[in-house]
């Protein structure tokens, strides 16, 4: 059971207090910067400071009724008194890809990240991405470089966490509290002494009799999670002193995955006990975030709630695997061998056990026994759109491709993928990946700029997850109604509110419009190479806005950080949301 600590600091002011002495690893003036000279701003700022509230996979579609019932009053009034509407997100709408466009206004062809695991075709190994597979700087950065004192608390793709001008707490990546997930280092000994049960990823619990009892106990653990992250911001902003600061509520998204039937209206009236149990944890986030708010407007900071893609039903999951096995591009070594380790997994999910059986290459091969001299295409990872792979030689080890026929299979396949058909569950037709791209075309990029991107990228249509796993020959495995989980749409959601924010205001943006706005308003110059756009329209005074060269980052090359158990915790973690499958 996890309990927080109610302590809560008495300072208001938001320059650093001096708590400790700085330690080995911590920046010097992180303790004493009033006698530095505030920053200067390049532009005259529309915002001082800029408090920004990340709500993982929030939708208006749950978040509406929840504020109509009255059960949401404080996000209810920020969005009345503010400018609010869809903030759209990346493509695919998922989290590693959404919150690293966030953080750097440029899209997956940019910044490299598409999925949590990331396949190299050079040595046809699957592994997790970490913040060194961002090929871009971050706000986090930026705003450093600038003088500008940042905070970051479990963003998703901060981990390991780099160093910056103020403080990062890294996202549900963490493999555990034993890693170094904060900067300075000295940081996780004050959260681990303040917060004993330190509460970063999810810990949803399933058992077959687990029943209400289970259900709540699980709904609990979340509620914790959303009033840790109020405390975390005041430790934190106290301690360090900030301009620009976040906040995620990671597991708004866990919550809606595991529990959508209870929380979307069209179904919640046959749940009545657990629908009311679901509404009552956003209540409970809706307290945090009136906790934040106070916070922010003691500060005068300009307040942004967003969310990195929204949430609808799981209707199905789709299956492109199977099709490339039909077609011959994929060959199964032994459908038995498959068999038996399913069967293993099922019977440890029913007993409750933590399944430790993780084989090499990560989930792959634990769900598909591949014949890999027979094997030219694959879908090599999965996180709602499918990720492939062609097998071309002299890229892969191994590789069996033709590089002359790379073209002409690659669009026999996109193709073959586009003409897919099957019935849903109202007995209509529909096309099963609506959209097929090449990577270089859906990014605006050049191959040979990125060659770690797949050489397809399969869109499902809306309310289908691709999965890499073959469970039968079907194209799609409709969900039977009864377990009906959620899954993520693109329309996420965005409020702003503040001094010079317009009040009442609509907006419709996307998630790469973010950093270059937030840049902007506190009075600096945006990266001419950024591609969201500044969303002037936001504010009530005119927004001035000007560019400087675009910033280029050394990246390392690939770098694992995760040793093979760290691997096998996060694999459990991200197969248990139903990330990896
Ligand atoms: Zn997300």
């Amino acid at each position: 059971m996890t309990t927080v600590n109610p302590h809560k600091p008495e300072s208001k002011n938001v320059s650093p207090t001096k708590l400790d002495p700085p330690g080995p690893g911590e920046r010097n003036d992180s303790a004493a910067p009033e006698s530095k000279p505030q920053t200067q701003r390049e532009l005259t700022p529309l915002a001082n400071r800029v408090l920004i509230i990340g709500l993982d996979g929030a939708t208006f579609d749950i978040l509406n009724p929840m504020m109509e019932a009255g059960r949401m009053p404080n996000l209810a009034e920020l969005i009345r008194t503010g400018t609010a509407g869809i903030l759209e997100s990346t493509k695919p709408p998922i989290t590693p890809a959404a919150w690293t466009t966030f953080m750097t206004g440029k899209g997956p062809g940019r910044h490299g990240i598409v999925d949590f695991e990331k396949y190299d075709v050079r040595n046809n190994q699957l592994s997790f991405n970490s913040t060194y597979e961002i090929r871009e700087k971050t706000i986090w950065e930026i705003l450093s470089e600038k003088g500008l004192r940042v905070g970051s608390i479990n963003v998703p793709m901060t981990y390991p966490p780099r160093k910056v001008n103020g403080f990062m707490i890294s996202g549900f990546e963490t493999p555990s509290t034993e890693t170094e997930f904060t900067y300075p280092p000295k940081l996780k000994h004050a959260i681990l002494q303040r917060w004993p049960h330190y509460n970063y990823s999810s810990d949803w619990q399933r058992k077959v009799l687990g029943g209400d009892e289970l259900f709540q106990r699980n709904l609990r653990y979340i509620e914790q999670s959303f009033q840790q992250g109020y405390e975390l911001v005041e430790y934190c902003g106290e301690r360090f002193g900030w301009d620009v600061m976040m906040i995620m509520y990671k597991l708004v998204d866990n919550l809606q995955h595991k529990a959508w039937k209870y929380l979307d209206p069209k179904t919640s009236g046959r749940h009545p006990r657990r629908a009311e149990m679901s509404a009552r944890c956003f209540t409970s986030l809706d307290k945090s975030i009136g906790d934040l708010i106070r916070y922010a407007r003691e500060n005068e900071a300009m307040i942004i709630v967003m969310s990195d893609h929204g949430h609808g039903s799981l209707d199905g999951k789709a299956q492109p695997n199977a099709l490339l096995e039909q077609w011959g591009y994929l060959k199964i070594k032994s459908r038995t061998i498959q068999a038996k380790r399913r069967a293993r997994k099922i019977i440890d999910r029913l007993l409750g056990r933590t399944t430790k059986r993780f084989e090499a290459n990560l989930g792959i091969e634990h769900e598909l026994a591949l014949d890999w001299s027979q094997t030219k295409a694959c879908v090599m990872h999965a996180g709602m759109y499918g990720f492939l792979y062609l097998s071309l030689k002299d890229r892969q080890p191994g590789g069996l491709i033709d590089p002359e026929d790379y073209d002409r299979v690659r669009e026999d396949l996109q193709r073959q993928f586009l003409s897919v058909t099957c019935q849903n569950r109202e007995g209509e037709t529909i096309q099963v990946f609506p959209e097929v791209h090449k990577a270089e075309e859906l990014y605006n990029c050049r191959r040979e700029d990125q060659p770690w991107l797949p050489d397809l990228l399969l869109v499902p249509n809306p309310g289908l997850a691709v999965v890499r796993k073959i469970r039968g020959h079907q194209a799609v495995r409709w969900s039977s109604r009864h377990r009906l989980e959620g899954t993520h749409r693109v329309e996420g959601i965005l409020a702003v509110n503040g001094p010079n924010v317009r009040s009442g205001g609509t907006t419709h943006a996307s998630i790469a419009d973010i950093a270059p706005t937030l840049l902007a308003a506190i009075g600096l110059r945006v990266p001419a190479d950024m591609e969201g756009q500044v969303q002037t329209e936001l504010f009530s005074q005119k927004l001035v806005v000007e560019y400087e060269p675009p910033q280029t980052i050394e990246t390392a090359e690939h770098k694992e950080v995760y040793s093979d158990e760290e691997k096998e915790a996060l694999t459990r973690r991200l197969t248990d949301l139903g990330y990896l499958e």
